[in-house]
Formats: C-alpha cells, structure tokens, sequence
C-alpha cells in the first residue's frame, strides 16, 4: 500500500492530504517532527507553518544548512483534528512509514523534536525535558532529541536557547567530533 492512500488509522478521516516528508533521500541529517498542522495538511509538506520557519532559521544559523540537505519527517502522517496530539495508537498504526524512512535514508543524524518523535523512536515514557542536552545512540548513528519548535514559540527565549545548543550538538556530531 502507498502512503498516499493509507486508510490505517482514524486521522485519515479528516486530513487533506498525506504529508508523508521531504528532502533529501541521502540526508546524513532527519528531523522527525510530531505531525501535520494546518498548513502542511493543506501543501503537503511538512513544517511549512509557523514552527517550519524556526525550524530553517535554526538549521541555518546553528548548522549553517537549508533544509533541501536534510529529510524531514513526521511521528504521524496525518493531520490530528484541531490539532489534537495523536493518539497511541495512531502513532502506532503510523510507524511503519516511518520506521521505512529510516531504514532508507539511514541519517547519520536523527533529531526528533518533541516529546512524540522522541518517545517513539527511544522506545521510552520520558519526556523530552529529561532527555534533551543528550546524545543517544540510534540504528549505528545518533539521535539528539529536542524540543519541537512550537514549544519554543509558546516558551520563549529559553527553550529556544536550548533548542539551539541541541542543533550545535547535532552539527558536532556530523562534523565528526561528538557521536554518541
Ligand atoms: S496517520 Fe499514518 S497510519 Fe494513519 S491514515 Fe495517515 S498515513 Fe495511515
């Protein structure tokens, strides 16, 4: 089945469209976000919102990349209602597309942003403020969680701040000098 028409769980009752990621297919670097907002639903691409624009300026001034060098992908590939967080089982009935872009694009470097890409993929109950400042090891390369860029646009300059010390950590690895 093509994700395009994945009927798997309920959030395809209401979505637009699949957002299913983009970028760079041989990126050493992917972001896994939680899922689509209102704006991706409608273009079909994810982190086009509000949070996708802090996503490229910090890509930019912390890594000094563009997001056309990385993939970006997310937890769930369809629109929770009202933007709703998805739920357990959605997350669940998600994976396998997602556990296929890792295995394709194989990243040197996974950042998850937020508490459900994190949780997820460290297979933990955690929350991301516990387990960001951090670098893990992830299927023979590294996974450095941080906050999602909408929590730093509700929180302020601190999370910010932190957000962007985890983007140094992450370009450090990919420079060769920080892996987990
Ligand atoms: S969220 Fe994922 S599992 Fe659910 S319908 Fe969309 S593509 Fe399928």
């Amino acid at each position: 089945m093509q994700a395009s028409t994945c009927t798997a769980c309920r959030l395809c009752e209401g979505r637009t469209q699949v957002v299913f990621g983009m970028g760079d297919p041989n990126a050493d670097l992917m972001f896994v976000g939680e899922g689509p907002g209102a704006e991706e639903d409608r273009q079909g691409l994810p982190f086009v919102g509000r949070s996708g624009q802090l996503l490229d300026r910090l890509l930019l001034e912390e890594m000094g990349r563009t997001r056309d060098s990385c993939y970006i992908g997310n937890t769930t590939k369809c629109r929770p209602p009202g933007n709703r967080d998805p739920q357990p089982d959605e997350v669940a009935a998600c994976w396998h597309w997602l556990d296929d872009q890792l295995e394709l694009i194989k990243p040197t470097v996974v950042i998850t942003l937020g508490n459900f890409a994190t949780k997820r993929l460290l297979d933990t109950d955690v929350g991301i403020t516990k387990l960001r400042g951090q670098v893990y090891p992830f299927r023979g390369g590294s996974l450095v969680p941080t906050f999602h860029p909408a929590a730093a646009l509700r929180g302020g300059g601190a999370v910010l701040a932190q957000m962007r010390s985890d983007f140094v950590r992450a370009k450090l690895i990919l420079d060769g000098a920080g892996a987990a």
